[in-house]
């Protein structure tokens, strides 16, 4: 699999068993794509943003994200950017 951000090698990280739960670290970016059903992507990343930014830490550093994800209203495309501490959205698209 290769990284939709960077183009960037993937390995396979976590479900390597579930058909619908394969996701994948991107080697170059640290970036993690694939597709997994929602309740597992809301395990990784929240939908609301990161909170985390202040004066004296105004650039934090972001990590891209783009999954397929399987919910109860069929198949989403999620991407964008999150704060990997506090697994808050940076960044939507
Ligand atoms: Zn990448
Ligand atoms: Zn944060």
């Amino acid at each position: 699999m290769t990284c939709p951000g960077c183009n960037g090698k993937g390995k396979q990280i976590t479900h390597p068993d579930a058909p619908l739960g394969t996701v994948y670290e991107c080697r170059k970016c640290h970036g993690l794509f694939g597709s997994l059903y929602l309740g597992e992507f809301y395990q990784l990343v929240r939908l609301t943003w990161c909170r985390c930014q202040t004066d004296s830490a105004p650039d934090l550093t972001g990590r891209y994200f783009d999954f397929e994800t399987l919910g109860s209203h069929g198949v989403d495309r999620r991407h964008g950017w999150f704060h990997e501490p506090c697994k808050g959205l940076l960044q939507v698209g």
